[in-house]
């Protein structure tokens, strides 16, 4: 691998992983995102190509078939998400380091198959109410699509100690300058 770093960053759904992921975004120019494909429909702001790439089952098992993703999970029962290889070559190819937003599994994957060049973080909350509550307010699943995130929630808030660093976001601005702070020191900024 070139110089290019991987940062992932594994949550429960709902602790706040997007929302750290994208503004890292915003204040690193020399960061990009890595685009995951899934077979989740699509929510109303979500830009394909750019939030992920929305594909059918079909395709995205095709794509299994042909082995094109450095990692892949049915994160939920039936919906598929994935990190595709060309994804990371297409940064790669940039220069830039890689940010990543993937469930615990796939995150630990990643940092399996990248070793020193990547930093697993791992976004916890104090308690799974809070989860239950950002995800109400969130309103983007049905309730029972809730349910089953919060079921699966729960079992994540145990892989914690398999992370390289945690970053607890019950406050948002200190999560962001936690954050901020490990990118700094882990791409040698600081
Ligand atoms: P994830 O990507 O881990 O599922 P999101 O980033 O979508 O989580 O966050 C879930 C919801 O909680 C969003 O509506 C977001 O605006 C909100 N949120 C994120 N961090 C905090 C925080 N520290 N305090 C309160 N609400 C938050
Ligand atoms: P959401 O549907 O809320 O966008 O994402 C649901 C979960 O899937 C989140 O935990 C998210 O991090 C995870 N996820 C998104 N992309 C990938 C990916 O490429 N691989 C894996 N393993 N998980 C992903």
């Amino acid at each position: 691998m070139n110089n290019t770093k991987l940062i992932i960053f594994s949550a429960p759904s709902g602790a706040g992983k997007t929302t750290i992921v994208r503004h890292l975004l915003e204040t690193n120019p020399d960061l990009t995102f890595s685009v995951s494909a899934t077979t989740r429909p699509r929510r109303d702001y979500e830009v394909e190509g750019k939030d992920y790439y929305f594909l059918t089952k079909e395709d995205f098992e095709q794509k299994i078939e042909n082995k094109e993703f450095a990692e892949y999970e049915q994160v939920y029962q039936g919906t598929y998400y994935g990190t595709l290889k060309s994804e990371i070559e297409r940064v790669r190819a940039e220069g830039k380091n890689l940010i990543f937003d993937v469930d615990v599994e796939g995150g630990l994957r990643l940092k399996k198959r990248y070793k020193e060049d990547s930093l697993a973080i791992f976004v916890k909350v104090s308690s799974v109410e809070v989860l239950k509550e950002r995800l109400e307010k969130r309103n983007t699943e049905s309730e029972a699509k809730r349910a089953e995130r919060i079921a699966k929630a729960v079992k994540e808030l145990l892989y914690e100690k398999l992370f390289d660093v945690v970053v607890e976001n019950d406050k948002l601005e200190d999560a962001l300058a936690k954050a901020q702070k490990l990118y700094d020191e882990f791409t040698g900024k600081k």
